[in-house]
C-alpha cells in the first residue's frame, strides 16, 4: 500500500533524517514548519530532498491550523518532531516551551480523535523526563522526575499520549529518546558547539571554549539510526512506548576529548568549565536501556559516542576549511 506521512517539525535534525528515510521507503512526505515561506530548510537541502517534500506552514498551538493540515493531508502516519527542543533555552522560555510541546500534542491528539481516521501517531518524548538516572539505565517503567521546564513539558505530552491511547483507543505512542546527534544538530547544542570550536582551533583560531558543567554524563547516539526506531514503532501491531538509547554512559569531558583528539588537539588547552554557564538545575547522569526496542523492534544503536563525536568534528573541520578558502 502506498503510504503518506505528515512530519511536524520537518526542518529540524530528526525531521530531515526521518523524511529521508520515508522517501527511501516510497512514502509521500508532507512536512510542516511554523513559517514555510521564510524557513530556508537548510537540513532538507543538505540531504538533497527538499524538492521531494510537500511543505506547509502550520502552528501546532493553533487547533484550527493543526486540524486543517491533518484533514487536508489525510496521512497514514503522523510524526510530531516540532517544538522548542533546547533544555537550556527552556529555563529562559518556560511558557513557549510548555505550549510548543504540551499544547501542540493535545491539539494533534484532539484532531485525530475528531477526524476519526486510523492514523498512527509518533510523539517525540525525551529522556529529560527521567531526570537523573543515577547508576542504572532508565527503562519504560522508570518513574519520571524531570529537572527542567523542557522535561516537564515532555512529561506532560507523554501522559497525554498514554491517556488518549487508553481512553479513546488511538494508535499513539511515545519514543523516549536519549540524546542523538549528527551533522544537522543546530549550533546552539553543546555537542555541535564543541565540534565547531575544535574545528576552528584546528584551523588556527586561538579561541577559548567556555562551557557549563563538563562533568555531566549522557547517553549519545547517532540521529539517522534513531529515526529508524520512530518508523518501526508505527509499524507495530499495537501502539507502545519505547526507550531509544545506546545504553552507554559517557562524560561530556570524554565527548570533548574525542572531538578534539579527532583533530589532533589536546582539549585541556582550549576548553574551560565556566560556572556562568551552569544551568539552574542539571541532570548529572542520564542513560537508558534499549532492551525493549532491541527485543520488539529489532532496533540496535550501531554508533556510540566516540564515533559520533569524531564524525561531527571531522565534518565541522571540512565545512570550516571550505568556507575559509
Ligand atoms: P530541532 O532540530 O530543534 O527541531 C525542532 C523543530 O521544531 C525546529 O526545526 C522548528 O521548526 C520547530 N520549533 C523550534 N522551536 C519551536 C517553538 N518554540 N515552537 C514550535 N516549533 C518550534 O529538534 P530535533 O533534534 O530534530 O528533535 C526532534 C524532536 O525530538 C523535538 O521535539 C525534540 O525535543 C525531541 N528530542 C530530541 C532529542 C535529541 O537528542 N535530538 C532527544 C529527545 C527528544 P520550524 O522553525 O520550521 O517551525
Amino acid at each position: 500500500m502506498h503510504k503518506t506521512a505528515l512530519i511536524f517539525g520537518i526542518s529540524g535534525q530528526d525531521g530531515a533524517y526521518l523524511a529521508q528515510l520515508l522517501i527511501k521507503k516510497g512514502y509521500t512526505v508532507h512536512g510542516t514548519s511554523r513559517d514555510a515561506e521564510i524557513n530556508n530548510f537548510s537540513s532538507l537541502i543538505a540531504l538533497g530532498i527538499k524538492d521531494e517534500i510537500f511543505l506547509h506552514s502550520v502552528s501546532l498551538t493553533d487547533f484550527r491550523s493543526t486540524l486543517q493540515i491533518i484533514e487536508k493531508v489525510a496521512p497514514h502516519e503522523i510524526y510530531n518532531l516540532a517544538g522548542q527542543s533546547s533544555v537550556g533555552l527552556s529555563f529562559e522560555q518556560p511558557v513557549e516551551t510548555l505550549e510548543s510541546i504540551a499544547t501542540a500534542t493535545i491539539n494533534i491528539l484532539e484532531s485525530m480523535r475528531f477526524l476519526g481516521n486510523d492514523f498512527h501517531f509518533y510523539n517525540a518524548s525525551s529522556s529529560e523526563c527521567f531526570g537523573d538516572t543515577g547508576n542504572s539505565p532508565a527503562n519504560e517503567d522508570t518513574p519520571f522526575n524531570p529537572k527542567s521546564p523542557y522535561g516537564v513539558a515532555k512529561a506532560s505530552a507523554y501522559w497525554q499520549v498514554a491517556n488518549y491511547r487508553e481512553s479513546y483507543g488511538l494508535f499513539a505512542c511515545s519514543g523516549i529518546l536519549f540524546n542523538h546527534e549528527s551533522y544537522l544538530r543546530p549550533q546552539r547544542f553543546v555537542t555541535q558547539k564543541i565540534c565547531k570550536a575544535a574545528a576552528s582551533i584546528a584551523l588556527g583560531s586561538n579561541e577559548l571554549l567556555n562551557l557549563g558543567d563538563t562533568t555531566i554524563k549522557r547517553d549519545w547516539g547517532w540521529a539517522p539510526e534513531f529515526v529508524q526506531a520512530m518508523w518501526k514503532m508505527l509499524q507495530q501491531k499495537d501502539p507502545e512506548d519505547f526507550v531509544i538509547s545506546t545504553g552507554i554512559l559517557s562524560g561530556l569531558d570524554e565527548f570533548i576529548n574525542c572531538a578534539f583528539s579527532a583533530l589532533d588537539l589536546n582539549w585541556k588547552e582550549h576548553v574551560i568549565s565556566n560556572p556562568k554557564f551552569f544551568r539552574p538545575s542539571e541532570i548529572k547522569s542520564g542513560y537508558g536501556s534499549p532492551k525493549k526496542a532491541n527485543n520488539l523492534l529489532d532496533w540496535y544503536a550501531k554508533k556510540s559516542m566516540p564515533e559520533v563525536a569524531k564524525l561531527m568534528a571531522l565534518k565541522q573541520f571540512e565545512v570550516l576549511k571550505k568556507v575559509s578558502k
